[in-house]
């Protein structure tokens, strides 16, 4: 079981410089030093932050660890950042595992019985956790306790065990997975959503100090404006885009090593990159832009539906070139547009138009 302060590294690489659930080539103490410490230093997410001041501002006048919190949004936004945040603003220690890192029931009791008063345990990938292991959680979060079966047959009693007081911090990429159960627990939902492209400057250029690395204002502009609305995607270019600056330039990223360093991972003006390209066009080429169903794509391009449907929709949605409808996906004119494929229009479009 894993219970670093980091969760496991259980995805592949291949070569996907915007994967944003891609972990594995960071320095772990460099991605520590680039963690925001306290809320006033994560950028972006106003509501999120609003309201979570306002729950740990209570929680600590109250002098009670906070309720349980649940975060959801697509991979690389910030909720592993979040959960260290409230235990360093509750002034309190975070164990880190997740949802596959538990196999038995016997892991999570003693990660459970482990924690000090107040103690954030954080749950990555909440939504991977078995029935059997979700059933300790319930009393856990609602009663403070868990029950333990010991021995077995008719001989077996059962006892309780009581817990420190903590805080369950669960993190997951679909909400929609969680049994209401798990759910209902959680008094405090948060969902984070994409960033910007000003905020995301605004990251780059923190983690650029943070690194001692020099950065114009349009070089992080164009470092932000193609990494996907995702801070972990917008770090790791900083990152290559350093090389490039180290190498060709004076060290200094400017919009040029920039776009230099961009091309070259073929990353294009709005972050895409090959497999967003090879998936729009598939959709376009093999069914007419759409509509399309999810398992066909998944198929036509030799991915995972689930990989389609929490890495490359969300972003591809929220630039407006695929949307979603009862009948399946569909490339929108604007997608044509940006992949220089001329769009012919759908009949149905065409008379709604008219
Ligand atoms: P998630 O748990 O949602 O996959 P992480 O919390 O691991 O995402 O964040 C990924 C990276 O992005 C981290 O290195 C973190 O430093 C950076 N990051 C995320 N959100 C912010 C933010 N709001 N401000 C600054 N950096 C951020």
């Amino acid at each position: 079981m894993n219970t670093s302060t980091f969760s496991p590294e259980d995805m592949d690489f291949e070569g996907r410089y915007v994967d944003p659930h891609y972990k594995g080539e960071e320095d772990a103490s460099v991605e520590i030093s680039l963690r925001p410490k306290t809320l006033n230093d994560y950028i972006g997410q106003e509501k999120v932050k609003e309201n979570l001041k306002i729950y740990i501002d209570a929680a600590k006048r109250r002098g009670e660890p906070m309720d349980h919190v649940l975060l959801y949004g697509p991979p690389g936004l910030g909720k592993t950042t979040l959960a260290g945040i409230i235990a360093s603003e509750m002034g309190v220690n975070i164990r880190v595992t997740s949802g596959p890192a538990i196999e038995k029931q016997g892991d999570l009791v003693a990660l459970l019985t482990n924690l000090d008063d107040g103690d954030v345990l954080f749950i990555d990938e909440i939504h991977r956790l078995s029935k059997q292991i979700e059933e300790i959680l319930y009393p856990a979060m609602e009663d403070g306790a868990v029950d333990l079966i010991i021995g077995k047959g008719p001989s077996a009693q059962s006892i309780r065990l009581d817990l420190p007081k903590f805080t369950l911090v669960g993190a997951t990429t679909r909400a929609g997975q969680i049994a209401a159960p798990l759910r209902d627990r959680f008094g405090v939902i948060l969902r984070l959503e994409l960033y910007t492209p000003e905020e995301l400057a605004g990251i780059v250029t923190r983690s650029a100090n943070v690194l001692d690395i020099g950065i114009d204002v349009d070089g992080a502009a164009e470092i932000a404006s193609r990494s996907r609305g995702t801070p972990r995607i917008a770090n790791r270019l900083l990152k290559r885009a350093r090389d490039f600056a180290e190498v060709v330039g004076n060290g200094v990223i400017t919009k040029e090593t920039a776009e230099l360093a961009l091309a070259r991972m073929e990353i294009d003006s709005l972050g895409l990159d090959n497999i967003d390209r090879l998936l729009l066009t598939a959709m376009i080429r093999n069914y007419n832009g759409g509509p399309v169903g999810l398992d066909t794509i998944a198929a036509a391009i030799g991915e995972e539906a689930i990989t389609i449907e929490d890495v490359y929709e969300p972003y591809l949605m929220q630039i407006g070139f695929l949307s979603r409808t009862p009948r399946g996906r569909m490339v929108t004119p604007a997608g044509y547009k940006h992949l220089g494929i001329p769009y012919q229009g759908k009949p149905e479009q065409i008379k709604f138009e008219d």
